[in-house]
């Protein structure tokens, strides 16, 4: 007789990049030289979680009687409305935006599979992808599409973006694509102004194909170089034709992963088919995690709307930015003196290297201390976790296995 329904029979318990870390782990307690970049938190160059002392302190002075109860089931009105301002603020995607609170940025996916495709369908993202895309969307019975993301001269492969999105419309009527910029996670690619433009036009041209909704997954929105309503500004045009929603999340922009704050956000001009999209997904809020943490969501609403709170909240990550973007910089230097592919890399937590075989590359980096997370083509590397000082024998060790692959 068996325990477990067919689909969850046979499902792996563990992460592969936390298998990694884990060795990594091991390795540096035997007292080896290890370079640990497999996971996607921010360190400062002790080692240590980088946390911000406004944000900690934010926390500390949540009412213990409001921060206890229940938070409204889609969240409380003054978070909805801070995170709208901080996804949107700039843009006039604002003024016909709704949101939920959400588990962090994990969560408002979860929300816009269920909503914004049928069962058996497929999201559609870049060939390169957030590995937990595939267990969301199979976790909630759906499937991930891709397209390769980039050219050959390692552009954002606009023209491979429209075609398969086309095919797939052609297929299953609706599409939801997810496009994760600024700092694309694994490889740490933002789309310019050209780009978004590309993809406005091309979505503008699928558009009378079946409904589209364009999700742009913001877990890095603070760490990329552009102006932060780059995007929602590009996407103006083409609101009316296609539903706009952003994946928004404290865990990185606060540094307060464990918190699981986040929200889905959308863009929906007609007013009645905005109240439908926000019942809706305030329905599956209900139905899954019913409501979020309200400790946190208190907390970070006070840190988006008390302007000293705020100001000083800037000021702590722009540190932070700031460490991240030295890394980046020495990076570029040691890649570029060793030949390196890789795509073109201005910011952000990760960054990918291309290589023939990733698995071997792993393999001989590890083998000098070095550890990364091999994908298909590229090993992904999570500077967000490497001090400066190591970056030089970090590189040095992928370019060796590189050259063995
Ligand atoms: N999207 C991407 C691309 C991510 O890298 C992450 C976290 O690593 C998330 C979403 C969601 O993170 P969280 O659920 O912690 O907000």
């Amino acid at each position: 007789m068996e325990i477990l329904i067919s689909e969850a029979r046979g499902r792996p318990g563990d992460d592969p990049i936390f298998t990694i870390n884990s060795q990594a782990n091991a390795r540096r307690a035997a007292g080896e030289r290890v370079v640990n970049a497999s996971l996607g938190a921010l360190l400062d160059d002790d080692g240590k979680l980088a946390v911000m002392d406004t944000v900690t302190g934010a926390f500390r002075s949540v009412p213990p009687e409001r921060g206890a109860a229940y938070a409204p089931i889609a969240g409380d009105r003054a978070y909805l409305d801070a995170v709208i301002d901080d996804a949107l603020g700039g843009s006039t995607l604002k003024d016909c935006a709704v949101a939920v609170a959400t588990p962090g940025g994990t969560g408002a996916l979860v929300n816009a599979v269920m909503n914004f495709l049928e069962p058996g369908q497929a999201l559609y993202t870049s060939s390169y992808f957030w590995s937990p895309y595939k267990i969301i969307a199979s976790h909630n019975l759906r499937r991930v599409a891709t397209f390769p993301m980039f050219t050959a001269d390692g552009k954002f492969n606009v023209e491979g973006f429209e075609s398969g999105l086309v095919e797939l419309l052609a297929k299953q009527g609706r599409a939801l694509v997810i496009l994760n910029f600024p700092c694309h996670n694994p490889t740490g690619y933002t789309l310019d102004e050209g780009e978004w433009e590309g993809v406005v036009a091309a979505l503008g041209r699928c558009a009378d194909k079946g409904p589209i909704a364009l999700l742009v997954d913001l877990a890095y929105a603070h760490f990329g170089q552009q102006d932060r309503s780059l995007w929602a500004r590009k996407l103006e045009p083409i609101a009316s034709k296609v539903t706009i929603l952003a994946a928004w999340t404290a865990s990185k922009s606060f540094a307060q992963y464990g918190a699981r704050v986040g929200a889905l956000i959308a863009a929906v001009p007609d007013e009645a088919a905005r109240t439908q999209v926000a019942n809706a997904m305030s329905f599956s809020c209900r139905g899954s995690w019913s409501n979020c943490n309200h400790a946190g969501l208190l907390a970070i609403t006070s840190l988006l709307t008390d302007a000293d709170l705020a100001r000083s909240t800037d000021q702590e990550r722009d540190a932070l930015v700031g460490l991240l973007n030295e890394r980046v910089e020495a990076f570029n230097r040691a890649a570029r003196a060793k030949g390196l592919r890789y795509p073109r890399y201005e910011g952000g937590f990760f960054v990918s290297v291309f290589t023939p075989d990733a698995k071997r590359t792993a393999e001989v980096a590890a083998e000098a201390g070095v550890f990364v997370v091999p994908m298909d083509g590229a090993v992904r590397i999570a500077l967000c976790s490497v001090a400066e000082k190591d970056i030089d024998f970090l590189v040095e060790h992928v370019a060796r296995g590189v050259e063995a692959a």
